[in-house]
Parts: structure tokens; sequence; C-alpha cells
């Protein structure tokens, strides 16, 4: 803990894998998820692998935030058995036809859409945990109960998970929360990583991930869109971070403290959550984009230091702390968070306020060095592009940006670097398939993944579900398809008229992805006629 003061809440669990003793922390707002993916990490297996603890006596233990603390000489047997990755079974379902894919697509901009508009961002929140995001289960419960005419026995369980509730609602209320304070929050029926206290406050002495040696091989190579990005351990991340950096002059550019920015960077990673896709890996994605991006454009040419240390930063910092269920969910489960930033691109500016949250920590801010109307510039131009990557606002900025191209692009105009700053962080955030396909295709599985998690949980509550995210209407051609042929490849293709070595580098990878999955559609829908006519 940061300042001693505040009490232990984590738990320390031992675990023997093949033999190997290990040891892992617990912090009170692990979920039952989390605790699987730190043992599989810790176990380097898959985090898809299904895992099993027993005690000494063979007994099972659940992989739970309530299972039992135990000791050193009596650590847990873990298990590794087979895989459980649900895949997406390609063959059982029918695609759909492009346009329905193109609709999708439609649908799930246009549907943010309906939440574009300026925002403004709140410093103090004083709100009391968990009381909305609980009353609104109540009322899902009860209108259930109301509307259903469950059958007895599900009756009873209503009943008890009320019951349950109500308890968890008297005893949070009485907490007060208070984010410039760090207390608890919640929302969307989970702690955000800002409670943790150990999260923001922590690494005040030097901090101690190793230091890797970079080839110089590895050192070309991170300036490729080609990059294998899943090659990496968290650590070698952040030194590959660290070095872009340093590379681009920006160590010197903000006379960043060394030491301060391995705090900084070590802070950020703890505080993406281990959702399937936006986490710390996603993080790094579209960081070593942005800076695959500035070599590839020669950026420098173009626009300052300052603003380049922007964008890779902007990049880091984009989906700090995000929960894993997108705007729309926030919206309609009237989360906290929802609440908060009145409806209005609550992820994106609570994202941001997390990245400057975590700024305001001296011991972890990067930019303490400069001056304070260079601070207020980089707050504003990163506030700017951080919220820019709502893909609610994606026609909103691309009209803006073409209109600017049209009638001549002008690199000394500032509300038109800014267009383009927008653009370049939109680009980097949905630039998965620009990768070989070897890199890409395991991020559309993380994708659906967190898009099936969403959309069970809004059927459980009753709550809208759009249909790329149902499990029951989605396959990867058909999440992809309409994606590459409608926002990616136009998107792409007009930044390529301002540098065109994207067009090589960037547009041609996604016309291949866009006709390999139109080839996977194409023998998927044969696979299931074969099938009809043999039966
Ligand atoms: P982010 O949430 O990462 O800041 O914003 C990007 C959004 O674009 C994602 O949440 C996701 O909905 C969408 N997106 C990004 N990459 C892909 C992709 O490869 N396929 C599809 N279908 N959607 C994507
Ligand atoms: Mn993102």
């Amino acid at each position: 803990m940061g300042n001693g003061s505040s009490i232990d809440t984590s738990k320390t669990i031992y675990l023997s894998i093949a033999g190997k003793g290990e040891k892992i922390i617990l912090s009170r707002f692990c979920g039952s998820r989390d605790i699987h993916d730190l043992i599989a990490q810790v176990a380097g297996v898959s985090r898809y692998s299904g895992i099993t603890l027993r005690d000494s006596d063979g007994a099972l233990v659940p992989i739970s935030p309530s299972m039992a603390k135990n000791v050193a000489s009596s650590p847990y047997e873990v298990n590794i058995t087979s895989p459980t990755l649900a895949n997406i079974d390609l063959d059982g379902l029918g695609g759909a036809g492009d346009g329905e894919a193109f609709k999708q697509v439609l649908t799930h901009v246009t549907e943010q859409f309906s939440n574009s508009q300026n925002v403004d961002l709140s410093r103090v929140f004083k709100v009391e945990e968990m009381r909305s995001d609980l009353t609104n289960r109540i009322n899902i419960l009860e209108r259930r109960l109301e509307l259903e005419g469950l059958k007895a026995v599900e009756i009873e369980k209503c009943k008890r998970d009320i019951s349950d509730i109500k308890n968890q609602m008297l005893t949070s209320q009485k907490k007060v929360i208070d984010f410039n304070n760090m207390r608890p929050m919640y929302y969307n029926g989970c702690y955000s990583a800002l409670s943790d206290e150990r999260k923001i406050s922590l690494k005040r002495d030097v901090p101690s991930y190793p230091k890797y040696t970079l080839s110089q091989e590895t050192v070309n190579y991170l300036k490729q869109p080609t990059f294998d990005i899943w090659h990496w351990e968290p650590n070698e991340m952040l030194s590959l971070l660290e070095h872009m950096y340093h590379e681009l002059g920006l160590v010197t550019e903000f006379n960043i403290n060394p030491i301060t920015l391995k705090r900084w960077l070590l802070c950020v990673q703890e505080n993406y959550r281990n959702n399937p896709f936006h986490n710390f890996r996603h993080c790094f994605c579209v960081t070593q984009m942005m800076y695959g991006m500035i070599h590839l454009c020669k950026l420098w040419e173009k626009m300052s230091r300052e603003d380049l240390g922007v964008l890779l930063t902007s990049c880091i910092c984009h989906d700090l702390d995000h929960p894993g269920y997108n705007n729309t969910y926030q919206i309609n489960a009237r989360t906290e968070l929802a609440i908060r930033y009145n409806d209005i691109s609550p992820l994106e500016n609570h994202h941001c306020a997390v990245a400057f949250k975590i700024l305001s920590n001296p011991e972890c801010n990067i930019f303490a060095n400069t001056d304070k109307d260079v601070y207020k510039r980089i707050r504003a131009a990163m506030t700017m592009l951080i919220l820019a990557s709502d893909m609610a606002r994606h026609g909103e900025i691309m009209e803006c940006f073409k209109a600017k191209i049209e009638l001549g692009f002008d690199y000394q105009d500032k509300e038109q670097m800014e267009t383009l700053k927008m653009v370049l962080i939109k680009c980097c955030d949905i630039s998965n398939e620009v990768r070989p396909m070897e890199v890409s295709d395991p991020w559309v599985d993380c994708l659906l993944e967190e898009y099936f998690n969403q959309s069970d949980r809004e059927k459980m509550e009753g709550l809208p579900v759009a249909p790329f995210m149902d499990r029951e209407k989605v396959t990867k051609p058909t999440a992809q398809i309409g994606f590459i042929k409608f926002v990616l490849i136009p998107m792409f293709e007009t930044v390529a008229q301002l540098f065109p070595i994207i067009d090589s580098t960037m547009v041609e990878p996604l016309r291949i992805a866009r006709d390999r999955y139109e080839n996977m559609k194409e023998k998927t829908v044969l696979n299931t006629s074969g099938k009809k006519d043999d039966s």
C-alpha cells in the first residue's frame, strides 16, 4: 500500500505448479475470472486452459474471491486441463450476406452515434456506492417476478437474490465515494481498478521490471506494422514502450526522469484490466501501430515532437480501466459511469480521467518537468484524442477529415492538424486487421469473447442486445467483412491520400484480410448447405 496507513485487504495464495512453488496476491477487487487468468499466467499456459485447484487432502478448491487462504507449506496443487475456449462454430451458423454485414456495421456505428456530443469533464464525484447499479438489478428481478409468472422455484431464487442485493445495499450505503480521495468506486458490477489504492500510488521506489537489451533487429522490427505483438511478456512490452519514448526523443523533449517513465508505465499497466480484448496488450498494440505510423509517414517532418508525444501517450492511455462492457451497456444499464458523464462517451471520459489521475501523482508524471503552459496544451490535446476514440463519432470525424483533404490539407493549420491526429489515433485503435493474419486472427476471438460476455449479461438483465454482439448471430467472417470494407478500408484509403506509403503497408493487408474472410464465409455457407443436402 502506498501510505502504509490503509488496511491490507489483499490475500496471498500459495500454489504448487508442476512441483514448483508459486505465490499470488489477490486484491479484494479480483473476480473469479481475474484469479483464473492470473494462475494461468503464473503457470505459463493459455488463459483459456481449464484450471483446477486441490488442497492437501485432494479436495477441489473453487477459484473465487472467497477462496480460503493457505500457507506456503501447504500450497494448492494446480492442475491444468484441456483449453475451454468456446470456439465459434462457423459451420453451424448461416453466413449473413454482404448487405447483412453492412447493416451490422452500420448498426454498430450508428447505434453509438446516438451518444455523440461534446463533453464536459467533471473532476469531483460524490455518489453513493453501488446504489444505482443494485437498484437496477433489483428492478430487473422484480420486473421478471411480476411479468413472467416464474415457476415457484425461480421465484424463490429471485427472492433470495433480491434479499442478497438489498443486504449489499445496506452495507454499501454507508460509504461515500470521493474520486479525489481514491476511495472505492463501484459501477457496472465491478470495482474500478482505480479503487485499488496500490494501483495509483504505487512504486515510490525504483520500479523493478527487468531491463531488456533490445537487439537491433527488434528495434527495427518494432517500427513495422507486421510486428508480432503476441511474442512479448508484459514486462517486455513495458521495455518496448520505454524504448519508443527514448527513440523518438520524447525523454529529451519533455525532460522526463527515466525512472518516472518506468513508474508511469507500470502504473498504466496496472490500470488496464484483464479483459479478453480491452487489456494492456491492446494498449500496446495501438501504441505500437502509432509508433509504426510515425516512422512510416515520417510524421516528425509534419508535426512537432510535442505532438508525437501527445499521440503516443494518448494511445497508451486511451482505454485505461476499460470494464469490458461498452458505452451502450453503460448507458442502458444506467451504470455509475453513464450517470457521471451524462451518457456522453462515458468510457472515453473515464479512460481520460484515469490517465490524468495517474499523471496527477508527481511520482508518475512524465510531464512533471514541463512548463505549466506546455502541460496545459498536452492535457487538452490528449483529452481531445482519447475522446475521439469513441466509435460513435467515427462518421463525424471522418467527414471533417475528408472535407479538409478535398480543400487541400494544410499542415500549418492547427484545426486541420487536430483532425489528422484524431484520425491517426482512430486508425491505430482499430488496426488489428492491418497486421498479418497470424497476429490479427486471435484478436477477433478476443473481441467476440468480450462481445459475447456483454450480450449474455444484457440478456440476463433484460437489456437490449446489439446483433453484432449476439453469439447466435455473429461469426468471425461476418464480424470482420463489413468492418474491414466499410470502416477500415475507407479510413486508411483517406489517410493514404496524405501519406501514399499507407496504401502498400496498411490498405493492401486490409484488402487481403477482406478477401480471406470472404473466402472463409463462402466455405461456411457451402459447408452448411452441403450438410443440409446430405440430410
Ligand atoms: P476501443 O473500444 O478499442 O477504443 O474502440 C474500438 C472499437 O471498435 C471496439 O470496441 C470495437 O467495437 C470496434 N473494433 C475494433 N477492432 C475491431 C475489429 O477488428 N472488428 C470489429 N468488428 N470491430 C472492431
Ligand atoms: Mn481501444
